[in-house]
């Protein structure tokens, strides 16, 4: 199969999904992850009609974007160092792996004056130790009520990357405690703090994450095969 063969499943089964949920299609967009997989796969998904792609190391966007037409807009789903926020900022429309308020201000000290960066916030609601992810506990309210006021630094919602569980059911409270986290922060109404997008479910998982709310699903190898 093609990855237009590939992608149009997805699509398809992402439709079901917000059908089963009483979900809009459109309120659930797909990032296509595209990480070890070179440009020439991404631009067969440019092509099958595919805009948004994820990429989880900063050095190997900064390869490919060129590689891939304009029209392609790219996040960044994977850990970022300090010293590569700089070589991050103009590759991505969204930096959706910010996991400390540490990042997020040196985010919001490389923007030049006036420029935006929508970032979300990811929090590791496994609590695994080799996770990324702000820690799962009193201290996120309090994060992200700091976080909203760093300026050009616009936070637009929260990621996870669940524990892997072979049957996609045992992901499902992961994904209702991320839902959660998103219903306290608006319930708490944080200043410059904006809760439009859960960005959580992957290949194995992603319906299960869209029928608990996802608006973000990043789906690697469903779309391009093994890695
Ligand atoms: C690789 C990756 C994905 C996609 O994983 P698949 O199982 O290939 O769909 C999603 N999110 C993050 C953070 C990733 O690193």
């Amino acid at each position: 199969m093609s990855i237009a063969d590939h992608l149009a499943r997805v699509r398809e089964r992402m439709a079901r999904a917000c059908d089963r949920a009483g979900r809009d299609p459109a309120s659930v967009r797909l990032v296509a992850v595209s990480k070890t997989h070179p440009a020439e796969a991404v631009v067969e998904a440019v092509a099958a009609g595919q805009l948004l792609f994820g990429e989880n190391r900063v050095q190997e966007a900064r390869d490919k974007i060129p590689l891939v037409p304009e029209v392609a807009g790219w996040h960044l789903i994977g850990p970022l160092q300090s010293n590569k926020v700089k070589m991050a900022l103009p590759l991505f429309r969204m930096i959706e792996s910010v996991d400390s308020l540490e990042l997020a201000r040196e985010i919001g000290r490389r923007l030049s004056p006036g420029e935006e960066m929508p970032i979300l916030v990811q929090i590791n609601v496994g609590g695994e130790v080799q996770k990324h992810g702000l820690a799962d506990g009193g201290g996120v309210l309090e994060t992200l009520r700091a976080m909203g006021g760093i300026p050009g630094v616009r936070v637009r919602g929260l990621m996870t990357v669940p524990p892997y569980a072979s049957d996609p059911e045992g992901v499902r409270p992961y994904f209702r405690q991320l839902a959660d986290w998103a219903r306290r922060v608006r319930e708490a109404g944080m200043d410059g703090v904006e809760m439009a997008e859960l960005s959580m479910g992957m290949s194995h998982d992603f319906e299960v994450a869209i029928e608990e709310g996802a608006t973000l699903v990043r789906v690697g190898s469903a779309i391009f095969g093994a890695r």
